[in-house]
């Protein structure tokens, strides 16, 4: 068995860990954080828990990544299945719901978009968003780049992948086009919002593959964590330390080197050797602190700058529910007329606590999650997060989201913030934007350095959230699997 390092308790490493502990390798898991979870966790403030970033869930059902990850460990977490995944609040007033059962679904999006082109292309986004969910549990060795990955990758192929995968060269802006939907301007703002959120970019760099698999989120099982993000998360950390896993919580490692068959680790709170280093954080802070010519010579072209990623602003509030206050919809994106000044955000999405969730807040409260995408992120940048929280909490009461009077307790955050929580380079979150230039068989590998340093997380897989880390996490695993086996 190993001595293996695991660098952050994000839901990327924290699937490797788990994995890896049950067959017996002995961990240490270094976290800068009080609290594990990065950018899937809660924290307590004023009487409320609020989410630290992520609060939709999906990838629990069959051939999805949670599912298979809690299966493995025997785990179950105390969850909801949402019965309408979400609500989205058209710039033209119209409301439209997001119903999770694709005929349903087709409806709504035809009684709002019109009829012309709605059902084909749905119906192919699903069968697209299926089969990348499919494939990708089974193609562990995905992306390949050595010989033993294209066997195994051979091993598992399916001919319906010859016809799935050249779509990987076209844009969904093509497939829009081909759809005849490119002119229906409200629907092409509703894609690009909706695709903001789950790929990190819009029609023009979001590839079909990713971007079908993107829109039909809402066409999976949606699930609420009772207690937020960190229930989770902590059902996992308490399995590793039971597992014998040594977590080491304020412990920021700050230099990496290979020396004597080993790597030793340098951290915030002393010294650490193991055969074997997993980083579950982006690439962008892994090659300043692990200074090796051979990755800074492999990654140079694949690590992405400021100007293509993405930071949050993130408004948390505590607010008193008025009576006979019942949202029908926990989620809900509200396209805006005009973008937000400063940072150009065209979108907000609001996530409220389930009303019946005493943890994070008394029964006659609610707690909300604000957010939206900083562009260029830079933790210097000077914005009026004050000035912008009330023109959103303007439009959130204006359309009876959120009563202004209500509103006990808010507070805002943006770059700097998600700097501190996460120790992310930039203060950068939601991970690598897709790009068209970025194949799907081009995305990081899980072996950095081809000894014995790996690398998951949300730069690696990019843009599907926490499924998508999840299946990072597990592909590290294989990756680490064969090269202990040898
Ligand atoms: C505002 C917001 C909303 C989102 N909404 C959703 C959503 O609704 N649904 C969804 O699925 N996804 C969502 N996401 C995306 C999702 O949360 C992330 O992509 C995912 O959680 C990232 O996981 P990760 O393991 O890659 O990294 P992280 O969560 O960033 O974890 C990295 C961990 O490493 C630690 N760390 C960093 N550097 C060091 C160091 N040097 N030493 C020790 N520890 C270190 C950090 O503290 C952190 O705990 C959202 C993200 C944000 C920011």
């Amino acid at each position: 068995m190993s001595k293996i390092i695991i660098v952050g308790t994000g839901m990327g490493s924290l699937s490797a860990a788990a994995l890896l502990a049950k067959e017996g390798h002995e961990l240490t898991i270094l976290e800068q954080n009080y609290l594990p979870g990065g950018c899937s966790s809660s924290y307590y403030r004023q009487g409320f828990i609020f989410e630290s970033g992520a609060t939709t869930l999906v990838g629990f059902d069959k051939g999805m990544p949670l599912g298979f990850l809690f299966d493995e460990i025997g785990l179950e977490i105390d969850t909801e299945r949402l019965k309408v995944p979400m609500k989205v609040h058209l710039r033209n007033g119209e409301t439209l719901i997001r119903h999770n059962d694709l005929e349903h679904w087709i409806s709504e999006a035809e009684s709002i978009f019109g009829t012309k082109g709605q059902r084909s292309f749905w119906k192919f986004c699903f069968k697209i968003s299926k089969f990348v969910w499919e494939s990708s549990l089974k193609q562990q060795a995905f992306p390949p780049t050595s010989f033993s990955d294209l066997c195994s990758l051979a091993a598992s192929f399916r001919p319906e992948q010859l016809t799935k995968i050249p779509w990987a060269f076209y844009s969904m802006d093509y497939l829009l086009k081909k759809f005849g939907l490119n002119e229906n301007q409200l629907f092409v703002d509703f894609v690009n919002e909706q695709l903001l959120i789950t790929a990190q970019n819009f029609t023009k760099e979001v590839n079909v593959l990713f971007g079908a698999t993107a829109l039909c989120y809402t066409n999976f099982g949606n699930y609420y964590v009772f207690g937020g993000m960190i229930q989770m998360v902590k059902k996992i950390t308490d399995w590793l330390e039971n597992k014998g896993a040594a977590i080491h919580y304020r412990t920021k490692v700050e230099n990496v080197k290979f020396e004597n068959g080993q790597y030793q680790v340098e951290s915030s709170n002393g010294h650490f050797s193991a055969d074997k280093i997993l980083f579950g954080i982006p690439i962008n802070n892994v090659i300043e602190i692990f200074p090796d010519e051979k990755l800074k010579k492999k990654y140079i072209n694949k690590t992405l700058n400021n100007d293509k990623l993405y930071s949050a602003f993130q408004i948390g509030v505590g607010f008193k529910r008025p009576a006979g206050f019942e949202p029908d919809a926990l989620h809900h994106q509200i396209h805006l007329i005009n973008p937000l000044p400063n940072i150009n955000a065209a979108s907000v999405f609001l996530s409220y606590s389930h009303p019946i969730d005493w943890y994070r807040a008394p029964l006659d409260k609610m707690v909300a999650s604000i957010s939206c995408h900083i562009p260029n992120p830079n933790p210097d940048l000077d914005i009026d997060k004050e000035a912008l929280a009330q023109i959103v909490f303007d439009e959130l009461d204006s359309k009876g989201l959120i009563p202004r009077d209500a509103i006990e307790y808010f507070h805002v955050s943006g770059a700097a913030a998600w700097e501190r929580w996460t120790g992310r380079k930039f203060g950068f979150v939601g991970g690598y934007p897709q790009y068209m230039r970025t194949k799907p068989w081009q995305m990081i590998d899980a072996r950095l350095d081809g000894r014995g340093a790996y690398i998951c997380g949300d730069s690696a897989y990019p843009g599907q959230g926490i499924p998508g880390v999840a299946l990072s996490g597990i592909n590290a695993f294989y990756k680490m699997k064969c090269s202990l086996r040898k």
